[in-house]
């Protein structure tokens, strides 16, 4: 779970998990107010952990299995691995670039 670098207060899940969906780089601490950084490496790893459905979606369709189906098992799969993505929040204090 995230934790801030300024004043290491552990961000709750519920707080990690709006500033998620705000998708702004810069996202402030609840308890010191500073401003923090997703980190790079928690970036890569939310994504990775955002490709898994669709993984699993195209080894169901390779066997083969019913579309609705598919669209059931993807839309859990997308709610799991949304609700799992502050797990790998990581924040920094300085912005870091992908390149
Ligand atoms: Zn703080």
């Amino acid at each position: 779970m995230a934790q801030c670098n300024n004043c290491k207060h552990n961000w709750s899940w519920s707080y990690s998990f709006k500033k998620l969906f705000t998708f702004k780089d810069e996202v402030y601490c609840p308890s010191c107010k500073s401003a923090q950084y997703v980190s790079k490496k928690a970036r890569n790893h939310m994504s990775m952990v955002a490709m898994v459905p669709m993984l699993i979606c195209f080894l169901l369709i390779t066997f083969s299995v019913p579309p609705n189906v598919v669209i059931v098992i993807e839309l859990i799969g997308y709610i799991l691995v949304s609700l799992s993505l502050p797990y790998f929040y990581k924040l920094s204090n300085e912005k870091e670039y992908f390149f």
